[in-house]
């Protein structure tokens, strides 16, 4: 593996890369390196599964997302479908057989990536999970919903999918109601699972806690056999405090044991941002279990509660795949203590930092204007969680520290798609999960780098992008 897609493995490829450059190797980028060399085989025949109370299904405790799939070069939609194929296979054949999809991921194409993977296995080796993303109004009357579900059959090449899912219910009744009820389509999908097209029947759900406690009432009506939530050790406690238009994942999960539906978890690394941490919590936890990733632990984290039926990791590289198996095959689960350590010791200490809490989901993507919004605010907060992010052309270190930023953020932002393109318009921040007032943020992001091109930067104009 040459060291550029070293790099962008083990997602150091900004700071470390810069910081390199400027003569400098940072010790996240040593601590990946030694997590590489060690890394080991998963054992075959060992995963943890979960049998769904309702379906009966035996889960795979890790399910595959397949919203970050590997592609053959920087042109991130240009997919690597012998990549995928491998990935797909080695999966299968390590006991994952629950792979997750939407129309809307990746471009529009994952769906039909992850039909040929799986088109190339047994129908019953594997449950499929995909969703009616019709966020769009051009998608949301009964007639272009279900050309949405039956082109997913299509594209997915099955003549039944296993979990269909509302997609990202919880913006507010009137668009629940819009999208899924005054349509019909909602009447639609129950019949659909009554004749068997459709196995189990769900939602996802990011968004204010009187939505999702509606939704969830609904169970009546609906029966609902699953729902997706975001769950992990930040949001456990954290996520309303975070952003207070954001559930508490203890909540969430609370709630749907009350009903007795199992709980697909979403988001168990926060894009990438728990396996990121800032150096002294990274170290911390590989001095606890020195054998396993910084990773593993959000992994266990999530997989430990018993009404958690799997965890959802988008897997772009094999090396995620297998570092992801290692903490499912088969599953140590958290004790109370390591739990409480993770809620409050380490989740606390996260949200001092204050980033900006975008968790690369890429909901907001594309930007009519081409702005990269997700890697504008992972460079910024992968900058603030090292201790790299300059502050005032006084201080002593502020010259490197300005280098590494501007040359870490050109590698990973081409020019054309920084902050400074950004014009405003607004279009991305309603399909922001997480609320984030993005316009606002890349205002100050640009600002900041601004001040760092002109070599401007003093205290008092400092920019917390938060
Ligand atoms: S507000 Fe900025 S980033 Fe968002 S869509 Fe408009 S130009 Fe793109
Ligand atoms: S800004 Fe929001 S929508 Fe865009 S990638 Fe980040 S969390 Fe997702």
């Amino acid at each position: 593996m040459d060291r550029r897609k070293f790099l962008k493995i083990f997602g150091c490829g900004t700071v470390a890369t810069a910081s390199v450059l400027t003569g400098c190797k940072s010790k996240t980028e040593n601590s990946a390196v030694e997590e590489y060399k060690q890394q080991v085989e998963p054992p075959v025949g060992k995963m943890t599964y979960r049998t769904n109370p309702i379906s009966g299904d035996k889960v795979s405790l890790l399910g595959y997302g397949m919203m970050r799939l590997p592609s053959k070069t920087e042109n991130k939609d240009d997919y690597d479908q012998d990549m995928i194929n491998r990935q797909v296979d080695y999966a299968i054949e390590h006991g994952v057989n629950y792979f997750d999809t939407s129309p809307v991921y990746c471009q529009g194409k994952s769906e039909g990536c992850t039909g040929i993977a799986l088109s190339r296995h047994k129908r019953s080796e594997y449950f499929v999970a995909t969703k009616l993303s019709n966020f769009h109004p051009s998608t949301q009357s009964r007639e272009a919903s279900i050309q949405m579900y039956r082109n997913s059959m299509k594209e997915l090449q099955v003549d039944y999918i296993d979990y269909y899912l509302l997609h990202s219910v919880g913006g507010g009744t009137e668009e629940f109601n819009r999208r899924y009820i005054d349509n019909g389509i909602l009447d639609f999908l129950m019949k659909e699972r009554e004749a068997g097209r459709i196995r189990n029947l769900g939602f996802s759900f990011h968004g204010y806690k009187s939505v999702f406690d509606e939704i969830l009432a609904m169970n009546d009506k609906y029966h609902w056999d699953f729902v997706q939530i975001e769950l992990n050790y930040l949001d456990w406690d954290f996520a309303n405090e975070i952003n207070s238009r954001n559930v508490d994942a203890s909540y969430l999960y609370n709630e749907l044991q009350k009903y007795h539906i199992p709980a697909v978890i979403m988001e168990p690394l926060l894009g990438g941002r728990l396996a990121n941490l800032p150096q002294y919590l990274a170290t911390e936890l590989k001095t606890r279990n020195p054998e396993r990733s910084v990773a593993s632990w959000a992994f266990r984290y999530a997989g430990t509660p018993q009404g958690v039926l799997t965890v959802l990791s988008g897997m772009t590289y094999m090396e995620h795949l297998k570092d992801n198996l290692l903490s499912y095959c088969p599953l140590q689960p958290l004790t109370k203590a390591e739990q409480q350590y993770l809620e409050h010791d380490v989740a606390e200490r996260i949200v001092g930092l204050e980033n900006i809490p975008c968790n690369d989901c890429k909901y907001c993507m594309p930007c009519p204007y081409g702005v990269d919004i997700p890697a504008i605010f992972i460079h910024y907060n992968k900058c603030k969680n090292e201790g790299l992010l300059p502050h005032d052309r006084g201080d002593k270190e502020y010259q490197e520290q300005r280098r590494a930023y501007l040359i870490g953020q050109d590698r990973k932002v081409p020019k054309l798609r920084q902050a400074d393109h950004c014009i405003g318009c607004g279009q991305c921040e309603p399909h922001c999960p997480q609320n984030i007032h993005i316009p606002r943020e890349l205002r100050k992001i640009s600002d900041f780098v601004e001040a760092l091109r002109q070599d401007t930067l003093t205290r008092p104009q400092e920019t917390e992008a938060k």
